[in-house]
């Protein structure tokens, strides 16, 4: 038995057309694998790579059920979950939270002048445009068509109304190069931080939804906040 006799068992982990890993074995005595062994460790490595395979795909799944495919912001019902969530947390441990309501400024035009397909590039580059003004723990969200929502934890209003216009500032600023030639939106923004009489998510929706209401109307371009 010479010093680098040994066996080695090298099996891939192939549940599909695509090599997910190896099982690797080895063992001291040369020749230690017989022909059962090695058919009983292929059938361990079948069954390992199933599960890893099923186990990828419903981490695919479970990101998909709560994401905006166009955008890749998160979708409404995660806004629902995740808003309900921290409205919990705000009370319980006495803590600001506050809602963002933004929505494109006359998006029709956009779509009438340069087509539904430059329009949904320019829905991405507003998510884009958003995401890099905000902070790790702010959630942003597709609530429909073109209006989205950002729960700031942890936010009160005045400091959500500094972030709301650093986002307004960045969507002007922004340019989407198209056929008909480059594509600038604005937007308009409603802020409303959460009472301290106890409210429910839609109560939040509906005072942002006022403050951009309030935005709209003074023009558009611009950030308001709601007052009670
Ligand atoms: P305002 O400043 O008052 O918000 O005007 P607006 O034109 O943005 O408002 P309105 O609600 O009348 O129109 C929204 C438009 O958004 C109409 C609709 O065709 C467009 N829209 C909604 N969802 C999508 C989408 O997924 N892709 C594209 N391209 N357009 C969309
Ligand atoms: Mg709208
Ligand atoms: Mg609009």
């Amino acid at each position: 038995k010479g010093h680098n006799e040994r066996s080695i068992l090298g099996i891939p982990l192939k549940p599909r057309n695509e090599i997910l890993g190896a099982l690797f074995l080895q063992a001291d005595p040369p020749q230690a694998y017989s022909t059962e062994h090695i058919r009983l460790i292929e059938t361990i490595a079948n069954q390992a790579s199933i599960a890893m395979d099923n186990a990828r795909l419903f981490e695919r799944v479970q990101r998909m059920a709560i994401t905006d495919s166009l955008t890749g912001a998160y979708n409404r019902n995660y806004f629902y979950d995740f808003g309900e969530r921290e409205i919990g947390r705000a009370y319980r441990y006495k803590k600001p939270l506050t809602l963002l309501m933004l929505d494109i400024d006359h998006f029709k035009l956009v779509n009438d002048r340069f087509g539904h397909l430059t329009g949904d590039q320019t829905l991405k580059m507003v998510v884009e445009a958003c995401a890099s003004a905000l902070r790790q723990a702010d959630v942003l969200c597709r609530f429909g068509g073109e209006e989205f929502t950002i729960l700031l934890p942890e936010t009160k209003a005045d400091q959500a109304a500094v972030v709301a216009e650093r986002i307004r500032l960045v969507v002007e600023q922004s340019r989407l190069p198209s056929e008909q030639g480059e594509v600038a939106v604005t937007v308009s923004l409603g802020v409303a931080q959460l009472g301290a009489e106890k409210m429910g998510l839609m109560d939040l929706v509906s005072w942002a939804d006022q403050a951009l209401y309030a935005a709209k109307a003074a023009g558009r371009n611009c950030v308001r906040v709601y007052s009670p």
